[in-house]
């Protein structure tokens, strides 16, 4: 027997490198979930990253992480399709994917930071990602909008500022939410391991048994 998943609330998607995942990442999952009142959020960590420079864990260690530090959080959970996938890993095959398996009228919410939003007109075939999902940026405290250019004109003709306004339409508006977001990244626990230093409270207690279990980050 099957047991379906009731995505009537939602879905929210949180995509990164997640070498490691952080505490950063696991409170903005939690708050945003919480806040958009979502079914469940995916975390879908990147295999071949079209911005940056590639991972240092593996695709197979940083998925292990990740699924650890979600073990005891229902509503959070990992998805690996982007590891699974062949070549570049573009966030618009990811949301067509999930669009299909969760129908056409579910709420469906791409979650990413004031950074990523701020530089949408990078992205693969960006302005078509509004078609498919509405767009959440978390924001911290004093964030502003670019002075001008296409990214702003599309936040305009987006934008809503109510987190209802989400909840009636599976896809089509952006929404910036302002989160204390907490000051950790995964380059400095990175960096912090490289030093011999502890990263004790920045990353689950079982995240961090496995990275030394698997000598990951330390040359
Ligand atoms: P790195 O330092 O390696 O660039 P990172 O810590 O920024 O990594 P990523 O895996 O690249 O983490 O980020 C995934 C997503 O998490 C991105 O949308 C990013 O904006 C967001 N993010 C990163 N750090 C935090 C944080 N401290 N709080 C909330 N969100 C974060």
């Amino acid at each position: 027997m099957s047991l379906k998943t009731d995505y009537s609330k939602g879905v929210g998607i949180f995509g990164g490198t997640f070498d490691p995942v952080h505490i950063g990442h696991l409170r903005t999952s939690v708050e945003l979930r919480k806040i958009l009142g979502l079914s469940e959020i995916r975390l879908i960590p990147n295999a071949n990253p079209p911005h940056r420079i590639q991972p240092e864990a593996t695709a197979k260690h940083r998925l292990a992480m990740l699924k650890l530090a979600l073990e005891n959080e229902p509503g959070l959970v990992a998805d690996d399709r982007e590891l699974r996938r062949e070549g570049l890993s573009y966030t618009l095959d990811t949301l067509a994917e999930i669009r299909a398996e969760i129908g056409a009228e579910t709420p469906l919410c791409l979650c990413i930071g004031m950074d990523s939003l701020v530089n949408l007109n990078q992205w693969h075939r960006w302005r078509e990602l509004t078609d498919l999902a509405h767009i959440v940026a978390a924001a911290r405290p004093g964030w502003h909008l670019p002075q001008g250019g296409e990214v702003l004109e599309f936040i305009h003709a987006h934008r809503v500022t109510d987190k209802e306004q989400l909840q009636g339409q599976p896809a089509g508006k952006i929404l910036i939410r302002e989160l204390t977001l907490l000051p950790v990244s995964a380059t400095g626990i990175r960096q912090a391991l490289q030093r011999g230093e502890s990263i004790r409270y920045l990353v689950p207690d079982k995240v961090i048994d496995y990275i030394r279990q698997h000598q990951l980050y330390s040359d």
